[in-house]
């Protein structure tokens, strides 16, 4: 790996929480650093997720036996997950690619790599959340990986033989355990993991936006257009080109989520990255007690006690990154939950939909380009780049600076496929 030299200029495309968090970390290793975005910082899929930080979230998305339960999934108005007829074509290959990671070794293969990045999760955001004067926007209370009925925590079997083959801390309870954490739900529930270690931003927007003012103490520049191409000469990318002009630079970070496929393809990197868009509803007065974040894999959703309500939020539609949204699936996500937390209450409740950048194996791409030394990727983190941002904002600096990462960043290569 030829390092790229202290002092030297790079160009940040993406101000979400992976571009944020890449940026801080390459300021830390000396390099000077503009950060592109053509909206605001965290604005993005960084504004309005779940806010887990979610060490026990090892599993991929294409678990053995998925291809069975699609067809049920598709047909139920509430389902998890939705694909628009219109985009049905363009998903395909990525699905078929997905069916091909769903073997129990495969899985097993996946669910230790991101155990490996999980795991650092915390170790790495607290120095940026402490320095962005900001701790306070992360709760440390865990969080529960809910089945909602019998047949459910049957499924979540395997993912418990997993976190522990994976060594992710974890406590099972039963109903009657889980009932007395979370009096808020149904009696009918069938199981639960807790994870003790896992956190929770009470805001992830703010914790965006602290991450940014440290960036902008730190003497970092921002550029708010949007980045349209590269000037490429011998040596790799030399300018960024934005609708508003051309800034020179001695390397590229593209972190831009689930918009980054042309970026990284023009940077030498072919990479299957679509997107998952998810929903969630916002209550400001839910008349209920969650104080730990509850996670309901079976249904599609996860629960959150923010600063400003609870926030139930979750569920994969496949619809492209331009489509229209459809509040449907929100109001299928607040349906769902009122029937697990029967005193829950919707006054002013607001809807949002947000684009996950999406691999077909759940699995990031932290990775320098296969064309270009001074290029990294950093994207494609799914439901989990909240979670993940901070140690691929360290693996991005050491990977530019030419050290070893911490983490094995193998499993997350651009040029796996
Ligand atoms: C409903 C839902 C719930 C979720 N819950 C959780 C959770 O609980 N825990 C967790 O860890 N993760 C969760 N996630 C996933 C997480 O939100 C995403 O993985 C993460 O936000 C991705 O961050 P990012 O920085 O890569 O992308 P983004 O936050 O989308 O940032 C990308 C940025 O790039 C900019 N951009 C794109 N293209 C260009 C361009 N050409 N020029 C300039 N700027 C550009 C965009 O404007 C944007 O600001 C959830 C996601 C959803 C949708």
């Amino acid at each position: 790996m030829k390092p790229l030299p202290e002092g030297q200029h790079i160009a940040v495309v993406g101000a979400g929480l992976v571009g944020l968090a890449s940026a801080l970390y390459l300021q830390r290793s000396g390099y000077r650093v503009t950060m592109f975005d053509r909206g605001g910082p965290g604005e993005g899929a960084s504004y309005g997720n779940g806010g887990v930080v979610a060490l026990g979230s090892i599993l991929p998305v294409g678990m053995p036996g998925i291809t069975a339960k699609v067809p049920g999934m598709l047909m139920d108005p509430l389902g998890p997950l939705t694909i628009r007829w219109g985009y049905a074509a363009q998903i395909a290959p990525w699905l078929m690619r997905m069916m091909r990671h769903t073997g129990r070794e495969e899985v097993t293969r996946i669910s230790g790599a991101l155990a490996s990045i999980n795991l650092a999760a915390l170790d790495d955001y607290l120095p940026l959340l402490e320095e962005a004067g900001a701790s306070d926007l992360l709760a440390r209370a865990g969080a529960l990986y809910v089945a909602s009925n019998a047949a459910e925590w049957t499924d979540m079997q395997f993912g418990i033989e997993l976190r522990r083959t994976h060594g992710v801390p974890i406590e099972v309870l039963d109903r009657n355990e889980l009932r007395q954490m979370v009096p808020a739900l149904a009696p009918d529930m069938g199981g639960a993991v807790f994870v003790p270690d896992a956190g929770h931003s009470l805001n992830p927007l703010a914790m965006s936006q602290a991450l940014f003012a440290l960036f902008s103490d730190r003497g970092g520049q921002f550029v708010g257009h949007e980045v349209v191409d590269f000037d490429i000469g011998a040596d790799g990318p030399t300018h960024v080109v934005t609708d508003d002009g051309r800034h020179a630079c001695d390397a590229v970070v593209v972190a831009a989520g689930a918009y980054s496929r042309p970026l990284a393809r023009r940077l030498g990197a072919n990479v299957p990255l679509d997107t998952e868009r998810g929903y969630h509803v916002m209550l400001p007065d839910p008349g209920i007690d969650v104080r730990i974040p509850m996670l309901f894999g079976g249904q599609g959703f996860a629960v959150t006690p923010m600063a400003e309500g609870l926030r139930c939020g979750g569920t994969v539609e496949f619809a492209g990154v331009h489509a229209e949204p459809n509040y449907a699936r929100a109001d299928a996500i607040l349906t769902k939950a009122k029937r697990l937390m029967p005193g829950l209450q919707d006054t002013d409740a607001a809807r949002w939909m947000g684009r996950r950048p999406s691999m077909p194996d759940s699995l990031p791409v932290i990775s320098r380009s296969p064309r270009h030394a001074n290029v990294c990727l950093a994207f494609g983190h799914g439901h989990l780049g909240l979670t993940q941002a901070a140690v691929t904002g360290r693996m991005i600096a050491d990977l530019m600076a030419g050290r070893q990462p911490a983490v094995d960043p193998t499993p997350f290569r651009a040029d796996r496929f």
